[in-house]
């Protein structure tokens, strides 16, 4: 008789919190909601959230994706646009008033108010730097919110050591939401030490999502063999996670969308396995993945619990009056 083989023993480390925020959780809601209560299609402008699962999710049900409000067809100008969580530069919704676009701001509400603290460093005279990365939608959005000129991207500490202020110019900083937390006080402080009187945002820029996941991680990862981060190559915070994991004394990390991307081959030795999500990254994609442990290992999971999150974002009061139902975000939440 054959003798089943004994799976290896495996602990699993998932932190909590993880994945979605509230910022995403509410850009989704109101793609699913809008649908609801005016049907498809509705456009998107920019992945609504950094996510390939979700992003299909909503194509699926009748969600348009599109770069540039060009695309959106004559015969649809009648069809709500909404915006990304991660902000537009302020020529987007002067664009789409332009087009006569009926327009909903999917916009985080953290994304926002990072964007007044932008404006009211300009609005005090203030030249404004930008702690963040080049190219990101979010970075995109927050340079747009003032004339070009006005603020100065800061990448690196070496750059905040460097660059040039314009001439007599007092100066006054933010930062791009999603950034690792200590890198970013590397560069604050070597802006200070060499700007004595710059002024800080009047609130702490990084969300409250991107410090306790990167806290999470950080307090799961000694020892662990390896470190599994679900979400996409373009999600900062997700990308940031693999950064702390490893910092923290992870062995290996790994950003992943799906159980399918696991490199199974490489991994067979592991005991201790850390798991956790970005933000923009769906609860049901790490349940794909526990599954995928428990088949192939004898899987113990412990859920390692740094912080309580209560933050709940609504949406605006345009879509209240249409009922979101559990099922409307099973693709996403799954359906326990
Ligand atoms: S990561 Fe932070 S800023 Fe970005 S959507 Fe989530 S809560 Fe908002």
């Amino acid at each position: 008789m054959l003798q089943r083989r004994q799976k290896q023993k495996l602990t699993i480390r998932l932190c909590s919190p993880r994945g979605f925020c509230a910022g995403v959780d509410r850009a989704i809601q109101i793609v699913v909601l809008a649908l609801k209560k005016y049907g498809a299609p509705v456009y998107v402008r920019h992945e609504i959230v950094h996510n390939r699962y979700v992003v299909d999710g909503l194509r699926k049900r009748g969600a348009v994706f599109i770069e540039d409000l060009a695309e959106i067809p004559d015969r649809h100008r009648d069809r709500p646009v909404i915006f990304s969580a991660h902000g537009v530069p302020k020529a987007v919704p002067a664009d789409a008033q332009r087009r006569k676009l009926f327009y909903l701001d999917a916009t985080c509400p953290l994304v926002s108010k990072v964007h007044k603290q932008a404006i009211r460093h300009h609005r005090l005279g203030r030249h404004v730097l930008l702690v963040g990365h080049a190219g990101h939608p979010e970075v995109i959005g927050t340079m747009g919110q003032l004339p070009e000129g006005a603020v100065t991207l800061i990448e690196t500490v070496e750059q905040a050591r460097t660059f040039t202020p314009p001439t007599g110019s007092k100066l006054g900083y933010v930062t791009q939401t999603t950034l690792s937390v200590e890198d970013t006080a590397d560069i604050v402080r070597a802006l200070e030490e060499r700007f004595r009187a710059i002024h800080a945002p009047a609130a702490e820029s990084i969300c409250y999502a991107t410090t306790n996941r990167q806290e999470a991680v950080k307090h799961a990862a000694d020892g662990v063999d390896l470190f599994l981060i679900v979400g996409a190559p373009n999600s900062s915070n997700s990308r940031r996670l693999v950064e702390v994991a490893e910092r923290a004394g992870a062995k290996r990390a790994l950003l992943v969308q799906r159980a399918a991307e696991i490199p199974w081959e490489e991994i067979g030795g592991i005991s201790v396995l850390g798991l956790s999500a970005g933000a923009s990254a769906p609860e049901i994609i790490v349940d794909e993945i526990l599954e995928a442990f428990a088949d192939r290992f004898d899987a113990t999971v412990d859920v390692a619990v740094t912080a309580e999150e209560t933050e709940n974002f609504p949406v605006m009061r345009s879509l209240r009056d249409v009922e979101l139902a559990s099922a409307d975000m099973a693709f996403v939440h799954g359906s326990a």
